[in-house]
C-alpha cells in the first residue's frame, strides 16, 4: 500500500515551469512519485522566495486527502480553494500560503 505521506513530493532537479503567480520560469511541480505525473500545476513552490514566493502545498490544501478518499471509493465534496483568482482580480501581490 502506498504511503500517501511521501507519495507526491517536489519534483527533484531542475526543471522549472512557470510561476502561476510571477509567470518566471522557477516554479517546481508536486510529481505522483507512483505514477510520475504530476499534480495540477497550480501545486508547486516558486523559487524566487524574496520576490514571489509562491507555493500551494497538497496536502495543506486537502487535495491528496481528496484523492486518497476518492481511491478508497468515498465521495467527497472538497473543492479547490480560489485564493489565486480573487489575487488577480484585485490586483494584490499576495501569498498563495495556505496555513
Ligand atoms: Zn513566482
Amino acid at each position: 500500500m502506498t504511503d500517501y505521506n511521501f507519495r507526491y513530493i517536489l519534483e527533484k532537479g531542475s526543471k522549472k515551469y512557470h510561476c502561476p503567480e510571477c509567470t518566471k520560469r522557477r516554479f517546481v511541480l508536486y510529481i505522483d512519485t507512483e505514477t510520475g505525473e504530476y499534480l495540477p500545476d497550480h501545486y508547486g513552490r516558486c523559487d524566487r522566495e524574496s520576490k514571489c514566493s509562491y507555493q500551494l502545498n497538497p496536502y495543506k490544501d486537502g487535495y491528496i486527502k481528496m484523492l486518497w478518499e476518492e481511491e478508497q471509493g468515498n465521495e467527497t465534496n472538497w473543492k479547490p480553494q480560489q485564493r489565486l483568482g480573487s489575487c488577480v482580480v484585485l490586483n494584490l501581490s499576495c501569498q498563495l500560503v495556505i496555513a
